[in-house]
Parts: C-alpha cells; structure tokens; sequence
C-alpha cells in the first residue's frame, strides 16, 4: 500500500454521517424548484430556478421576482409565471397565466409510482 492509498483510507474512514452532509450540500445549494400545473391540461411540470442566474431584484411584492414561460408536455399551453420570493426564497405571490403554482407535495402526490424494473 502506497503512501497516497494511505492517505485517502485516511480521509475516506467509516463516516457515514459526514458522507450524508456532504452529499446533502454538494446536491443543488442554488436551486428553488416551482411546480406548475396546466390549466388546461391538468399536466404538472416543474421548473428549477437558479438563485444566482433567474432571480430579479425588483420593486413588488416580494423582494425577488423570477419570470418563466413554462410549457408542459401534454398540451404543449405556454404558462407564463411570475413568482414573487421574499429575502429568504419563500414564495410570496405567484401570477401564472394559463396554470397555476402547486406545492411540492401535491407535485408529489400526482405522480404515478415508478414501475419496478423487473
Ligand atoms: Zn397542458
């Protein structure tokens, strides 16, 4: 065992806890996810917003506002959205044309279940 081997059993010691936070921070520390649901479809479609790119300082009833044409993949209807986030990215009023904002968990309670793969 070389020297380098050495080291990086070293550095990758039983840490599960460590590994956990560690993968938690590198996922999307940039990312706010909006979910949007056709108005005339039903289909739900959502949306990653990039804090330091889609994000606007504006005068309005939030602090920041993002603006984003959002097509679903059913219907093809183009929403047009702008989501108002206060300092802390919580939503402070949502104006979407042709749909409307859901919460995560509604996105979530939509969704068909993956088949297995078997
Ligand atoms: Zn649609």
């Amino acid at each position: 065992m070389g020297f380098l081997d050495k080291l990086r059993k070293a550095f990758t010691g039983d840490e599960p806890a460590k590994k956990a936070d560690t993968a938690k921070s590198m996922g999307d520390p940039n990312g706010i996810m909006l979910y949007f649901r056709c108005n005339k479809c039903g289909s739900l479609v959502r949306v990653r917003v990039d804090r330091r790119n889609d994000l606007n300082s504006e005068d309005g009833p939030g602090y920041y506002v993002v603006r984003k044409d959002v097509m679903d993949s059913k219907c093809f209807q183009m929403m047009k959205a702008e989501i108002w986030l206060d300092v802390s990215y919580g939503i402070v009023q949502a104006n979407v044309r042709g749909g409307s904002l859901i919460t995560e968990e509604e996105y979530k309670a939509a969704q068909i279940p993956p088949t297995p793969a078997s």
